[in-house]
């Protein structure tokens, strides 16, 4: 029977002793694992999982390894479960937990810092300087579920209690795993770039933190918004979601078409989520004097950056990872009072025991994917079978 010490559970839940999961292989491969449900610590509950989205990154972990560290290492063959942007329920509480209740529906964010490094106690705990450090004799209660501990591709996870977001009923399963992706780029906008009202940004790319990023960027006032990309139907979410302008770049010139939208003027920020080689470099010539660039993709390759260009024009470069000082809660906010319709991001949601066609379907854009969310309970999984 499930139990543990000082753990709470309630018979409405009820725990099994093993669960299904998904554990990554070799690079590239991801197996079916039956694992023991974890036991809720101090400050920690266990989730039951009703929503998994898949992000790039998951790509990027399954496939090549990094941002994963897996005590110390690659996280091949390690029974290591990968999947961060998920939500569910709250099933068990662990010893001394009072500030969640059984059966209330939350929302994740990812990293739970050590809460001891100089940069978790300036709340940038997705800076951690002890981030992966949670085994043996190193152990410092780091905690990024689906890069350094187990994440998300199974039935139940334990959480700590700083990485929950309550939701509302009036929020479904798949627009609550957005919430960590709205709050990404929100982290980026405000707590690390300042922005208020009235203030000019483009989104270069978009791709899910792009286009969230230009509904968190409308929502907190910034004017014009313009989103920038290859393809008429992602720009086209753009324009649902609130961007004032959208520039296909392959019909126009990015850097020329910024500043015609903009009164001939640079922007005060650009959000960078395109990743492409020449991105900051357009960046850079897209904002105005003293502006700031947010750097949210991760490319694959160096490239030569026109450093010249940023120190004659004083302009502020700076890389985010993850959804640091609570910017997640300010973007749960903004989605239950339906500031605006993150769901139009979500196309797919397949079984959790399909999750490898449901990854197909993020890697390759079958069928125009964007968001896909993957579910442990309620999706027929006949839905796919003739794919
Ligand atoms: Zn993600
Ligand atoms: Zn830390």
């Amino acid at each position: 029977m499930y139990a543990g010490p000082g753990v709470k559970t309630s018979p409405d839940f009820a725990i099994p002793d093993t669960m299904k999961a998904w554990v990554l292989g070799n690079p590239g491969e991801l197996k079916r694992a039956e694992k023991p449900v974890p036991i809720p610590k101090r400050a920690e509950v266990l989730v039951r999982i009703d929503a998994v989205a898949i992000c790039a990154t998951d790509l990027e972990i399954i496939d090549h390894g990094p941002p994963a560290l897996i005590q110390g290492g690659m996280p091949f063959n390690r029974n290591f479960t990968p999947g961060h942007e998920y939500m569910g329920t709250v099933v068990a509480l662990g010893p001394g937990v009072d500030e969640y209740r059984i059966g209330q529906r939350i929302t994740v964010e990812i990293h739970a810092g050590c809460g001891q490094c100089k940069r978790c106690r300036e709340g940038m705990y997705t800076s951690c300087h002890n981030y992966g450090l949670n085994y043996g004799d190193v152990d410092k209660g780091h905690r990024a579920n689906g890069f350094t501990t187990d994440g998300g591709f199974c039935e139940y996870q334990v959480n700590n209690i700083n990485t929950l977001v309550a939701i509302p009923d009036t929020m479904s399963d798949e627009e609550a795993t957005l919430v960590v992706t709205a709050g990404t780029a929100m982290y980026g906008l405000t707590e690390l770039g300042g922005l208020v009202a009235g203030e000019s940004v483009v989104v270069t790319g978009p791709g899910p933190i792009g286009l969230l990023g230009v509904a968190v960027a409308k929502a907190l006032g910034a004017q014009p918004v313009i989103l920038t990309g290859t393809r008429d139907n992602r720009l086209k979410i753009g324009r649902a979601l609130g961007a004032d302008h959208v520039v296909n770049v392959r019909s126009e010139n990015a850097v020329q078409a910024v500043r015609r939208l903009n009164a001939g003027k640079g922007v005060d920020y650009v959000l960078e989520c395109s990743g492409a080689p020449n991105a900051v470099n357009e960046a850079a010539r897209m904002v105005n004097r003293g502006g700031k660039i947010c750097l949210a993709a991760f490319p694959h390759q160096e490239t030569p950056v026109d450093v010249a260009h940023i120190v004659r024009n004083n302009i502020y470069l700076y890389g985010i990872r993850g959804e640091g000082k609570s910017a997640t809660h300010r973007a749960e906010a903004f989605m239950s009072q339906k500031r605006f319709d993150a769901t139009k991001i979500h196309t797919h949601t397949f079984p959790l025991d399909d999750l490898p066609t449901a990854i197909r379907y993020a890697k390759d854009r079958v069928d125009d994917a964007i968001k896909v969310v993957v579910k442990a309970r309620g999706v027929a999984a006949h839905r796919v079978a003739a794919e």
